[in-house]
């Protein structure tokens, strides 16, 4: 039985670390981030082990979404750290004659990350290493329904840092909750809307600043002038990477209603080619994390007509690649975020109604859009706001380093990866160095009191 205050010693013990050893040389941060590199290398069998038990992850789509994107944000980090951690010498106003102003980037101390279950590996690993960059010690929290994977984590953790530096906190709701009760410097967490509010509300206690990486409805949009058979294959993509358990999945297609048919027919033809036509007996295609997301899905089975899959498979917990027409958006599909290889299809007939539709409900995580339409794509791209996105693709800006990911409003508030993360996990502390050559002597009562006029 975990109690609160094993946690309260553990998070003491951090932050007396986190202040008088834990240096704040870049080269020891390195270190930490090629040794942590290292010990993933070694623990990869174990760890695909995991993902294909937890998750019924194929190796190729391990390595693709969880393993790779951690490799490469360590390399990344490791090549730019020493530039980004470099205090910065910025311009001082003519008022600051004689000044210079420096921002320092300042580890926030001992930092929480909070994880869900969909990449239980990559959304661990990929915060702790921006955690690690900013010079912090850390609790990682992974999470209770991917207990193969939390396992291989905590291993590695604790064969590579001291628990004063880095330590897996393994458990449920009852373990998040008495961390959220310790005087961390920062929080970063990722998971469900309704979790994140309550996380918010237990850091605002102690005024913790947070980062977090939330869910919701991710439109995607196919408008009438867009390749139709390339679009399919990388909607599907996004669709059926981990049978639709991303939080950046497209969750519905709005489609211009004179291509919806056509586009149809080849989401169809990719889910075969995908799959083949009996997807729930191919071995790599991913299974659904638990009974009760399954049978939460299964009831959304119910809603539309669906025009393609509709099979399941309970024992395996495997619902096939469906695609349902729905006839508007009050169907029960419509109201919650799907998190499974469902795909609801709504036909549109103007930008404006488009606009009107998204924008009337919360701020989505993701925004796909598929057109060669350069007007179509800067109308939509400035009047939809959403947290980042694809033109002509799904999922592939949370690859790349060098762009910031992250939700707005219900989707979420900060971001991270490259040097967002860096960002994210340092205070950008200001310090201005005034010369002692010279002093303006008006700044003084006494002078000002002669030179009423000012
Ligand atoms: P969740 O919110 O249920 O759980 C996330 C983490 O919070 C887990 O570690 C869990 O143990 C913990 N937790 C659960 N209830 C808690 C409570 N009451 N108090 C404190 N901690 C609690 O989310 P999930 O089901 O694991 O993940 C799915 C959700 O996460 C989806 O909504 C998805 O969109 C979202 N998600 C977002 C991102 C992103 O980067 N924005 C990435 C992956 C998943």
């Amino acid at each position: 039985m975990v109690t609160g205050s094993k946690w309260e010693d553990a998070v003491a013990r951090q932050k007396a670390h986190a202040l008088t050893v834990m240096d704040k040389s870049v080269p020891a941060r390195l270190q930490r981030l090629s040794k942590l590199k290292e010990a993933i290398k070694r623990s990869e069998p174990e760890l695909l082990q995991a993902l294909r038990l937890d998750l019924n992850k194929s190796e190729t789509e391990a390595y693709m979404t969880e393993i790779g994107i951690v490799y490469s944000e360590i390399s990344h980090t490791m090549r730019h750290l020493k530039r980004w951690a470099k205090p910065k010498k910025v311009k001082t106003a003519l008022t600051h004659a004689g000044s210079r102003g420096v921002i320092i980037r300042e580890p926030y101390g001992t930092v929480l990350i909070i994880a869900p279950w969909n990449y239980p590996f990559q959304l661990v690993m990929s915060p702790l290493v921006g955690a690690i960059a900013g010079g912090n010690t850390a609790v990682i929290k992974p999470s209770e329904l991917s207990p193969h994977v939390s396992a291989v984590i905590a291993g590695i953790v604790s064969g590579l840092f001291p628990p004063e530096e880095v330590m897996t906190a393994e458990g449920g709701v009852e373990v998040s909750t008495a961390l959220l009760e310790q005087p961390f410097d920062y929080i970063f967490f990722t998971g469900s809307t309704a979790v994140g509010k309550a996380v918010m509300e237990a850091a605002a206690k102690r005024l913790i600043p947070v980062t977090l990486e939330l869910g919701g409805k991710s439109p995607c949009v196919v408008h009438r002038d867009a390749d139709l058979k390339l679009a399919a294959k990388r909607i599907l993509f996004g669709k059926l990477t981990n049978a639709g358990q991303t939080c950046i999945a497209p969750d519905y297609l709005l489609v211009h209603q004179e291509v919806k048919g056509r586009l149809l027919d080849e989401l169809k033809a990719a889910a075969v080619r995908f799959y083949g036509d009996q997807p729930l007996s191919n071995p790599d295609y991913g299974r659904i994390i638990n009974k009760r997301h399954f049978d939460r899905l299964v009831r959304l089975l119910q809603d539309g007509t669906i025009v393609h899959g509709g099979q399941y498979d309970e024992d395996a917990l495997k619902i096939a690649p469906t695609f349902i027409e729905i006839a508007d958006w009050e169907s029960p599909v419509m109201q919650e975020e799907i998190f499974g290889p469902i795909m609801p299809i709504l036909a549109y007939s103007s930008a404006d109604e488009v606009v009107d539709a998204v924008t009337a409900r919360p701020k989505p995580l993701a925004f796909y859009l598929f057109t060669g339409d350069r007007d179509v794509e800067k109308e939509l791209l400035h009047r939809i706001p959403f947290g980042g996105g694809c033109v002509n693709d799904t999922l592939m800006h949370i690859a790349t380093p060098y762009l910031p990911f992250g939700g707005v409003g219900e989707s979420g508030m900060g971001g991270y990866h490259g040097e967002s993360s860096f960002q994210t996990f340092t205070h950008a502390k200001s310090v201005l160095k005034q010369t002692t050559a010279f002093d303006f002597a008006f700044r003084y009562p006494s002078a000002r009191n002669g030179l009423r006029w000012l």
